[in-house]
Parts: C-alpha cells; structure tokens; sequence
C-alpha cells in the first residue's frame, strides 16, 4: 500500500468469518508498497449468507482480486464463473481472479505448501497427513504433485473420512487411503514425510500435539515433519519432531508462498517481492 489512498487505487483483499486474524493484509501490503504499485489490499469480513451479495460488490466496485479463506472456500465455487483445474481437483479455492466475464477461483494453497519441499525426490515415498479438513485437501493435491506414491489422510469421523476420499481424479484417487487414528502407528513407521493438517497446537489447542513422542519416534530417520500452523512456531509437535532429530517444517512458508502465487496472478507480474512478504510474517510473527 502507498502513503495515500487516491482515486485511482486498485482494491484487493481476503474474505473470511472470521477476519480479524488474518496477516495476509500484512504481508500483501508490504509487497504492494515494494513494487510501488498504486493498490491496497483488505480485509472484509464476510458472513456465510452474505457471500453472493459480496461478490457483486466486488464486480460492481472494480475488485481486482481477492483471497478466500474460512469458511467459504468450497462455498464460493458455484458462484465463479471459471475453475482452474487445481481449484476443481482440491475442491477448494483460496484465490479469486477478475476476468471480462466473471471471476476465475482457483487454488495456490497446494503451490504453498509443496514450495519447502522441492529439491528432493518424492518418489515412491508414503506421506501421512493428520486432519481431514480443507487445508488437508490440498495437501493431498500437493503430495500427489510431489510424487508421493501412497498417501494416507487420518481423521477421527467416519463420515467426513468417506466424503473426503469422494471426488478426486484417478491420480489421486489410486494413491489416497483414508484411515481412523487406532491405524495411525502401523503407518508411521513407513511415512518420509508426515503432516499436520489438524488445528491441534494453536488456539484454545495451544502447546498440544496431535500425536505423541512415542508415535514420533516410530518415524524413520530422514522423515520430515511438517505442521501447516505458524502461530506459534514451533508448534508441540515440531518441537517432538525436533526432538527425535527430524527435520520440522512450520506452515509460515507455505503462508508466504501462496500469497506470492495469488499477488503475481492479480498483478500479471511473473515475481513478487517474496522476501518482503516473509519478512513482514516473521517481524510480526516475533
Ligand atoms: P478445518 O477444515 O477446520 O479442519 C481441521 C481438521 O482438524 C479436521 O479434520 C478436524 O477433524 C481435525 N481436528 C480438529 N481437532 C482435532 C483433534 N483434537 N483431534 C484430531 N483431529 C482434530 O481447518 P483447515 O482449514 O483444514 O485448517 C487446518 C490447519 O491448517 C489449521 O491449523 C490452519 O491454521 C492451518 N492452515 C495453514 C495454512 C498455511 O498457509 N500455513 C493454510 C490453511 C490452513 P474433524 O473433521 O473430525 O472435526
């Protein structure tokens, strides 16, 4: 965002309920004032039934672009115009694009989180997500992405385990097995790469880990373990990781990456000042 506000100024934002706790404004701001480009990007809180009207607001004020995050981000779907294949394929869209005859949703939340993993050769390795939620759908997609030959996705319903595994391309769909927690340390000791999509470890969950140092301890050695929270990091089940010698990723990066992934689409600009981004997450971040 530049110094002043003026009548030419091109709108971004985020979408959620709640949105008070968002730093997506924080660190798209601060890439927006890097380029010197004249654009704000802001938050708007948005209830469940308020959604429709918000989006032809947006069409009729000019919105270049917005961010979606909970709880509407399945819920937007049939009101885009276009789906990008990503978006379709998770089943969820976290980015909103403007186009001439509508919007375009799609989904940067897999490129986030695949972006600390590159470099390595997943191949035929096992990856364990824990959590069956929206963000545990575009690890999938992530995981499927990287390679990863099996890819387990354990919950504590029933229900929600059967609807989740509903709906993906067959290259995910040979590959994803959902399972219960009693299944869980049969299949760690075979996991390269073991997530938490739960939000076990922060809020009202604060200093808790979804699974236990006995269970961390079945990992093999070389595993990574990777928690999608960033506040705080690191989370109890980092720190158990850590502890076991493991490699721990927290969820600041896949943040940053997925908000540089929507700011260069909006701004039809091939890169973004990412280390601004990350730099503005990790000052706040403490
Ligand atoms: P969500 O849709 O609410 O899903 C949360 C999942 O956690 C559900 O599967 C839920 O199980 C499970 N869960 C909650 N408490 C549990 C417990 N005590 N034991 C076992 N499972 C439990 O949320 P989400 O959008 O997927 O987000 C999940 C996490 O990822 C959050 O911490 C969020 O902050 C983080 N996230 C990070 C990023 C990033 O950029 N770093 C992006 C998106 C999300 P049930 O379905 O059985 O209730």
């Amino acid at each position: 965002m530049r110094d002043f506000i003026s009548g030419k100024t091109r709108v971004l934002g985020v979408v959620g309920y709640p949105i008070e706790h968002s730093l997506s404004p924080l660190m798209h701001n601060a890439a927006i004032a890097r380029l010197d480009l004249d654009y704000v990007y802001l938050p708007f809180l948005v209830a469940p039934e308020s959604l429709a009207v918000a989006l032809a607001g947006f069409g009729v004020m000019g919105v270049v672009g917005f961010n979606v995050t909970i709880p509407h981000k399945q819920a937007i779907l049939p009101m885009l115009t276009e789906v990008s294949p990503v978006a379709a394929a998770v089943g969820a869209v976290n980015t909103v694009l403007r186009k001439d005859e509508g919007w375009l949703g799609t989904n940067t939340d897999v490129e986030g989180f695949v972006a600390p993993l590159l470099g390595r050769d997943w191949s035929g390795t096992v990856a364990v997500i824990l959590g069956n939620g929206g963000a545990a759908r575009a690890v999938v997609a992530g995981c499927c992405q990287l390679g990863c030959a099996e890819i387990y996705v354990v919950g504590r319903n029933q229900g929600k385990l059967a609807a989740f595994s509903q709906g993906w391309d067959s290259l995910v769909s040979e590959r994803l097995r959902v399972c219960v927690w009693d299944q869980l340390s049969s299949l760690i000791p075979q996991a390269t790469l073991l997530v938490n999509a739960t939000d076990v470890g922060m809020g009202k969950n604060i200093g808790q880990s979804p699974i236990g140092f006995e269970e961390m301890r079945l990992l093999p050695d070389g595993a990574i373990a990777y928690d999608l929270i960033y506040n705080p990091s690191p989370t109890k089940f980092l720190q158990l990781a850590t502890e076991r010698g493991l490699r721990a990723i927290d969820g600041a990066e896949m943040l940053v990456q997925q908000g540089a992934a929507a700011l260069k689409l909006w701004l039809q600009l091939p890169t973004v000042p990412v280390d601004v981004m990350r730099q503005a997450l990790q000052s706040h971040l403490g």
